[in-house]
């Protein structure tokens, strides 16, 4: 047995074809979004630009939110993906406090997860958070080990969604502690038909083997 989570960043337009793939294959997934910048109650907006691609990650309209993401969970990236460190201590926990609150309002439920805007953490601000009642907070880090957290809110994920290694750190993962964790933005699969079907490829063997059980991100640190 091994068992599956899957987080997602950001909040994008392309989330919206990523979570009718993950119902079609029964995955579980965690949405990490910024409420305060879903600026337009009612409109889609656009935001940067992703690279060199020139491809435009729109933003999902607010009103929109709850319907993209019904079924799955979401969490707090803060409420303007502003990063630890960068701001006040103090300003940062209100970001991510305040985030968790409108999102557990909006869903009528607990979203005690976290992840950090750009990867950025520190060691105070993750103490203020798990303080202030988040289950965990994912990094940008990979590990062979994901129980192997020494602070649930530094949590490493197995791996990045497209890391060229992914079945590799999957048998990894099925030899020591039995959790696969992976994350990454939808965006990062612009409208590219074969970054798609490459992704829909692993929800497909993931979900075919009979060994994986998906499981919610708030699992991982249980
Ligand atoms: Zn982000």
């Amino acid at each position: 047995m091994i068992k599956v989570a899957q987080c997602w960043d950001d909040g994008v337009l392309n989330d919206i074809k990523l979570t009718d793939l993950c119902r079609k294959y029964n995955a579980k997934a965690t949405f990490n979004l910024n409420p305060a910048l879903h600026s337009a109650k009612n409109r889609r907006t656009t935001g940067w630009t992703y690279r060199d691609s020139g491809y435009c990650p729109g933003k999902l309209a607010w009103n929109e939110i709850k319907d993209v993401y019904a079924g799955f969970d979401v969490a707090s990236h803060t409420m303007c993906h502003c990063n630890a460190g960068d701001v006040d201590d103090k300003v940062f926990l209100a970001e991510a406090a305040d985030a968790k609150k409108i999102l557990e309002d909006m869903f009528q439920k607990e979203c005690p997860g976290f992840a950090w805007p750009c990867g950025k953490y520190t060691r105070e601000t993750a103490d203020m958070l798990q303080e202030a009642g988040f289950a965990y907070g994912r990094t940008v880090e990979n590990t062979d080990r994901v129980s192997g957290f020494t602070h649930p809110m530094i949590l490493h994920s197995s791996c990045h969604f497209q890391d060229e290694n992914f079945w590799q750190a999957f048998e990894r993962a099925k030899q020591t502690d039995g959790l696969f964790y992976f994350w990454g933005h939808s965006y990062e699969m612009m409208d590219d038909r074969k970054l798609w079907d490459d992704f829909e490829d692993k929800l497909r063997r993931l979900s075919a083997d009979p060994e994986v059980q998906w499981i919610p991100t708030t699992d991982l640190v249980k």
